[in-house]
């Protein structure tokens, strides 16, 4: 008997009671090589001895100060750290507790900017459909995911939702890749232009998309078409990272290699890596300036803002990316994982598409590969991997197809930075066991 409120009320739960490296280990002795870093989390592994040891001193020191009578040491370095190393225009940081806070943010602060520079009807918010920016309901609103927002219509903010840039299912077959991302790009001008110009707030983007699509890079191109496009209409760009930034994809700040600066990006996740929550919105100087010279005062404020001791153990994060060289251990990873997953995944008759960019790697499920066409979504196809997964001694991120098969079931894998080759080979051997499992309880 339990009386936490667990999300999902038919499902019991092993006790996790200790971490060692990229495993978790439960209070069975069970161990779980952690293949998702929980949801594209933990990219530090569970005991970085230099994360905890930040997180001791700074609660020795001053765990926690409000920030309406103060700033800390944390959250200036922090902020510097993060601005040295973001993408050209970013110039200040927004300290929240998550995510779904950091969209948030991001949203209120658009409209802020342009209710103070005497813009107020810019309202509109562009997105697109199969992505997530996160549950509170602006963040909801924002997100394409329609099973995620089915129980909470209407939602709260007026947003158009356009095709993602999701090669496998959207790119014609004899279509080039600057064909593709040209009609995509017009795809939102045209939407821009049918709302008004001076209609439109921002545009929303995940750079590579995470929870809805497990890990699609965008195509060459792509955001420097969509830059374009928002430029000449004044239209914000506002990209998420909260799942794919922080190292995840081999560079700092996902959309690096795409070569585009947003005006507002918002991060979360590996920023903390798990020992701390915390997520921060990320802003252009001209933001800023707009609301310094006109208010002064973001009108939005939370009580854990800044939170020192989130912001040291973010810091030490930061830190040890850098000083442990991870990045570029990300990158050959990333590709080792991907050759593993091709070679063992590559040919099955079931696996649609495999795809993703450093350690962000995603796994497409058909029922039919020439077709493409889904397995029926009641299946839960997705689920059963899952528990096979756990079952195996793994933990991988597993989202549905959708009912109008438009995307089939599929895995996600985000795993620790830290992992060793050998742990490549034990996560692909599992993960190949447990979609067998799945598959023939689902097929009978
Ligand atoms: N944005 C993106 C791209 C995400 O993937 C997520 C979570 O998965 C969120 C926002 C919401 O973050 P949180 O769950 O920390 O609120």
């Amino acid at each position: 008997m339990t009386h936490v409120f667990h999300r999902n009320t038919h499902q019991s739960y092993p006790v996790a009671v200790a971490g060692d490296g990229p495993y978790i280990i439960a209070a069975d002795g069970r161990r779980y090589l952690d293949a998702s870093g929980g949801a594209a989390v933990s990219c530090l592994g569970h005991n970085a001895t230099e994360v905890v040891e930040a997180i001791q001193k700074q609660v020795a020191s001053l765990a926690y100060a409000h920030t309406s009578f103060f700033t800390t040491e944390p959250m200036e370095q922090l902020a510097d750290f993060l601005i040295e190393r973001a993408p050209a225009g970013l110039e200040y940081v927004y300290f929240v507790s998550g995510g779904s806070e950091a969209v948030e943010a991001a949203l209120k602060l658009a409209r802020q900017y342009f209710t103070e520079t005497g813009q107020p009807q810019r309202r509109h918010l562009i997105a697109r459909r199969q992505s997530y920016h996160g549950n509170t309901l602006g963040a909801l609103a924002t997100g394409g995911n329609a099973w995620r927002r089915a129980q909470f219509e209407p939602l709260l903010t007026q947003v158009s939702h356009l095709t993602p840039c999701y090669a496998y299912r959207e790119q014609g077959e004899q279509e080039s890749d600057d064909a593709f991302t040209t009609r995509l790009a017009q795809e939102l001008e045209d939407e821009i232009l049918r709302l008004g110009a001076d209609e439109v707030m921002a545009f929303v983007a995940e750079p590579v998309v995470g929870a809805t699509l497990g890990a699609v890079p965008p195509v060459p191109g792509y955001f420097r078409k969509i830059r374009e496009v928002c430029d000449r209409y004044g239209v914000l760009l506002i990209l998420d990272e909260v799942m794919c930034g922080m190292g995840r994809t081999g560079t700092l700040f996902a959309i690096e290699e795409d070569g585009v600066s947003p005006d507002i990006t918002t991060i979360a996740k590996g920023l903390g890596a798990g020992y701390q929550p915390i997520g921060a919105t990320l802003v252009s100087g001209r933001i800023y300036a707009a609301i310094a010279a006109g208010t002064g005062f973001f009108q939005h404020g939370h009580t854990y803002i800044g939170h020192a001791t989130a912001c040291a153990a973010a810091l030490a994060v930061q830190q040890a990316i850098e000083s442990r060289q991870l990045l570029s251990r990300v990158q050959v990873l990333g590709t080792a994982l991907q050759q593993r997953l091709r070679s063992r995944l590559g040919d099955h008759p079931h696996i649609g598409d495999l795809r993703g960019r450093g350690l962000f790697q995603g796994i497409e499920l058909v029922r039919d590969r020439t077709t493409k066409e889904p397995f029926d979504p009641a299946l839960k196809l997705h689920a059963r991997i899952k528990q096979a997964a756990m079952d195996e001694g793994l933990m991988c991120y597993p989202m549905g197809g959708t009912l109008d098969g438009r995307q089939g079931d599929h895995i996600l894998l985000a795993p620790a930075f830290i992992l060793e080759e050998s742990h490549l080979d034990e996560l692909v051997e599992k993960l190949e066991r447990a979609i067998t499992l799945a598959l023939r309880a689902v097929k009978g």
